[in-house]
């Protein structure tokens, strides 16, 4: 799972690299998916429920799952939330982060720094003989105390030899409740947090889920081993 992570890091940080003004969300995917490849691993999303690419390319007021479009070019001030996984020897790897694409204003970088932090707050709590929901908790009160929007759709997972595994993991929700973790689980954290009411909707292409007020969308993830020595997250290049 480590080199799954790896890889699927390395993968978000060549597309990060890539992100500028004028370039198609085509060409990331293709970025994407050539450092996996090169890996010797096998692109997650590909053909997951049928989706068409290797990455999730979802531009300001899309959350999830946008599809990559040779005709979708990035603008100066756009966000974009780029989600992709790599399978290496049967396990999967899953990680997601929001670009700014050139200057961007204070609120979407707030948005951004604020879901950032919310995912850091949820790992914290990733220990041995926590509960589930003191993660969920973490994590919610970190968008509650910045008054975003909280979309609750859409939530992390547990992930191993398939990508979404139990536990489902709200990001929000009471804490002392839920599954007992134990070392040895991993779980993919990813807050989706917006400038709005935090409702989304799935748009007419089948896929593309966006905030429904039209609210920018905030979204970053990791894979992280629960461990001995206290989280460990694993998809780090
Ligand atoms: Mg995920």
């Amino acid at each position: 799972m480590r080199e799954a992570g790896r890889i699927s890091a390395q993968a978000l940080t060549e597309v990060g690299r890539a992100v500028a003004p004028g370039v198609s969300t085509a060409k990331l995917n293709a970025v994407a998916e050539e450092v996996i490849r090169q890996a010797g691993a096998t692109p997650a999303f590909l053909g997951y429920q049928g989706f068409p690419a290797t990455i999730c390319a979802s531009i300001n007021d899309e959350l999830v799952h946008g599809l990559p479009s040779e005709d979708r070019l990035l603008q100066e001030g756009d966000i974009i939330s780029i989600d992709v996984g790599a399978i290496h020897e049967g396990y999967v790897g899953d990680t997601a982060d929001t670009f700014a694409v050139g200057t961007i204003d204070p609120q979407s970088q707030r948005l951004i720094d604020t879901t950032r932090e919310g995912l850091y707050a949820g790992i914290e709590q990733c220990v041995a003989g926590k509960r589930l929901g003191d993660v969920s908790a973490a994590i919610g009160a970190i968008a509650e105390r910045e008054k975003l929007g909280i979309v609750r759709e859409y939530t992390g997972h547990g992930i191993g030899t398939r990508m979404h595994e139990d536990p489902s993991i709200p990001n929000w929700g009471p804490k002392g409740r839920g599954v007992r973790l134990k070392n040895g689980m991993v779980f993919a954290i990813e807050p989706m947090f917006t400038l709005g009411n935090g409702r989304v909707e799935k748009l007419g292409d089948g896929w593309t889920v966006a905030s429904r007020d039209g609210g920018r969308c905030g979204h970053i993830e990791h894979t992280v081993a629960i461990t001995g020595e206290g989280p460990q997250i694993l998809t780090i290049p």
